[in-house]
């Protein structure tokens, strides 16, 4: 068996280059004679791996010294319930924007701890556009405006960072996050899980600034308590060893293929390159969502006869191309363009998609 261009949303591609080290250092890492997965969190060559990882990370996105790094887990499910939690009373309200159904899933989590208001949505549109700012309904002191900069369901992104006032903006990074550079200092808190860009499941990055986590606003168990992990370092408890130590190999790789602008610069292409595919097929592929906010991470895409659905997923399977059946809520295919795919793998999808569309159209 040979690896394939893998195009899945999450758990996704981890670069080759990345497993080919963990490989490497499966059976004894770090001259400690056992693999990272088999030694204490409390070790000093763990907690020297964390610190290291930490600092590759506030290097690639040049995070503020007042703002901390959490190495946690839950998946960014649980954070949906866990921001609220911490940095909102119960009968303060927090504003939602909505562009797609992790937004929604974000919504519904936070209501039992926080009095929701969706601030703005484009579900009557389906999901194709971002509301214009002019449009957006903030409420006047809320407790934080949370955000979804990459919709990885619906292909929306947004490419600025929302100007919002003095409320601390709150970002679901999951599918976007080290794809390009990002000002964190406009944020208050950016959270998303490690399973896209950052490496394996099972770990959430939070980046919070210090003055949210003197919030405290109810009683919580530590675990949930984000002020907790800090203190912490986020060795609370057993942490997801392996996944943070798979996350600093991908970090050096980051670093190792020039930092984020030159990974943008790559994404900007690969994305260019298929959408420029799908709107110059006639018809035979498409993408419904508006052109300024076609996310460059996420690519869904429909056949224009949805019986040839079966036959492309199969073909393009057996030509090395992995996962792109699209999710249920949009149906079609979905092709996600994460930091590990290389531009040839957008190439092999492209001439297979001219192909298959030669062949059936
Ligand atoms: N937010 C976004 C934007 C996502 O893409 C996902 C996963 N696809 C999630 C949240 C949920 O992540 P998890 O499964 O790690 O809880």
């Amino acid at each position: 068996m040979s690896r394939a261009f893998n195009f899945s949303a999450g758990p996704a591609a981890v670069p080759d280059a990345v497993l080919r080290e963990a490989q490497a250092e499966l059976l004894e890492w770090h001259g400690e004679r056992a693999s990272v997965m088999e030694l204490s969190h409390r070790g000093a060559a763990f907690e020297a791996m964390a610190a290291e990882s930490e600092q590759d990370l506030r290097d690639l996105l040049a995070i503020p010294d007042n703002y901390r790094v959490l190495f946690l887990q839950g998946g960014a499910t649980q954070h949906f319930a866990q921001i609220p939690m911490n940095l909102a009373a119960q009968d303060q309200t927090a504003d939602y924007i909505v562009t797609g159904a992790w937004g929604q899933k974000a919504v519904a989590e936070a209501a039992p701890y926080v009095r929701v208001h969706t601030a703005a949505s484009s579900e009557a549109g389906g999901f194709r556009s971002i509301p214009p700012r002019t449009q957006w309904q903030l409420t006047d002191g809320a407790a934080y405006v949370h955000y979804t900069p990459n919709e990885t369901i619906h292909g929306v992104e947004f490419f600025e960072i929302p100007d919002v006032g003095d409320a601390p903006l709150v970002a679901d990074v999951s599918s976007m996050f080290l794809s390009r550079p990002l000002d964190v200092s406009r944020f208050g808190l950016l959270y998303g899980g490690a399973q896209k860009n950052v490496g394996a499941s099972g770990l959430v990055i939070v980046i919070v600034r210090d003055d949210l986590l003197a919030r405290q606003p109810r009683p919580m168990a530590k675990i949930l308590n984000y002020r907790a992990h800090a203190e912490q370092h986020s060795l609370l408890n057993t942490p997801p060893t392996f996944a943070w130590y798979l996350a600093g190999r991908v970090f050096k790789w980051l670093k190792a293929q020039g930092g984020l602008a030159a990974i943008e610069e790559i994404n900007r292409q690969k994305a260019a390159l298929l959408y420029s595919a799908i709107d110059s097929s006639g018809g035979f592929y498409s993408n419904p969502v508006q052109r300024d906010c076609r996310s460059r991470m996420n690519v869904p895409f429909t056949l224009h006869d949805s019986s040839l659905d079966a036959p492309f997923l199969a073909e393009s399977s057996a030509a090395g191309l992995l996962a792109l059946k699209g999710h249920k809520m949009v149906g079609g295919m979905r092709a996600s363009l994460y930091n590990a795919m290389p531009l040839d793998g957008v190439r092999a999808l492209v001439a297979f998609m001219h192909d298959f569309a030669r062949r059936h159209g």
